[in-house]
């Protein structure tokens, strides 16, 4: 079969600053104009006195005091205007460098990170598509029909990997919960941002499904975290100790998650 185009990444903006993640049930998003960029942040109020800014992957997060006006917010952040631009290019700039480690191509041979090793995309001609692992050879084979797109390619793949975590979340929860000593409701894959799971009061979760690209003991703490939530919806010490009981290193396991998480090429982007 003839050599698959290649697959370039989107070329990246120069300047990306980062924008907090919002659902459709969150408070919209507020701007501001600082200098020449508009930035995009998640206000909240609260009991203290002072402003709090706080920058991540995320974007800008704003704590004001619960009386300030918009325009007392407007200054607080103009006052602090060099120190945010700073630290929302760091953030913009590490999130491009992890765009540009991107495999350039979704070709025959491409290397796939799943559940912390590799595995090696085979692609076959074929009248019908089709997507099976063979974890012996630690291939994923994927039967090309002609006129197959690489886009058709990485969509195809990433419904596999979505279907792996899918199925491999179900078995975990249903390992832990019992040691949680919780029952859950539902659980569902997402893909929000750099947000690894979350869980609802009526024993609904969701985990990212990426997940799947890393060791399972990561994943199995994610999994923890969100069972441990159904006894203690806050991260308080309390918290800490239940997820602690069930997974004892779980700060390893934060610290690795967090550090592998920035090595890890964006296959997919979204
Ligand atoms: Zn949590």
């Amino acid at each position: 079969m003839p050599p698959a185009p290649l697959f370039k990444a989107p070329p990246v903006p120069t300047r990306t600053l980062p924008v907090p993640p919002c659902g459709p049930n969150d408070a919209p998003l507020r701007a501001i104009q600082l200098g020449s960029h508009t930035v995009h942040y998640l206000l909240r109020h609260s009991a203290r006195r002072s402003y709090g800014f706080m920058i991540d992957d995320d974007g800008l997060r704003v704590t004001a005091p619960r009386r300030s006006s918009q325009a007392g917010i407007d200054n607080a952040l103009r006052a602090k205007q060099g120190w945010i631009l700073a630290k929302l290019f760091e953030r913009g700039e590490r999130h491009a460098r992890r765009r540009e480690r991107a495999p350039l191509a979704w070709v025959d041979g491409a290397v796939l990170p799943y559940l912390g090793g590799e595995i090696t995309l085979r692609l076959q001609p074929a009248a019908r598509s089709h997507c099976a692992f063979d974890p012996e050879a630690r291939t994923l084979d994927l039967g090309v029909t002609p006129g197959m797109s690489e886009g058709q390619i990485r969509e195809r793949v990433k419904g596999w990997f979505q279907e792996r975590a899918h199925s491999l979340f179900g078995e975990r929860l249903d390992l832990y919960a019992p040691r949680v000593g919780v029952r859950y409701n539902a659980y569902a894959i997402s893909s929000a941002g750099t947000r690894w799971g979350s869980c609802t009061v009526a024993g609904n979760i969701r985990l990212n499904w990426k997940l799947v690209h890393y060791p399972l003991a990561l994943l199995d703490y994610v999994v923890v975290h969100e069972l441990a939530h159904l006894r203690e919806m806050n991260h308080s010490p309390r918290f800490w100790a239940v997820v602690e009981s069930v997974f004892p290193d779980y700060d390893g396991a934060k610290a690795a998650l967090k550090k592998r998480s920035a090595e890890m090429p964006v296959l997919f982007q979204d």
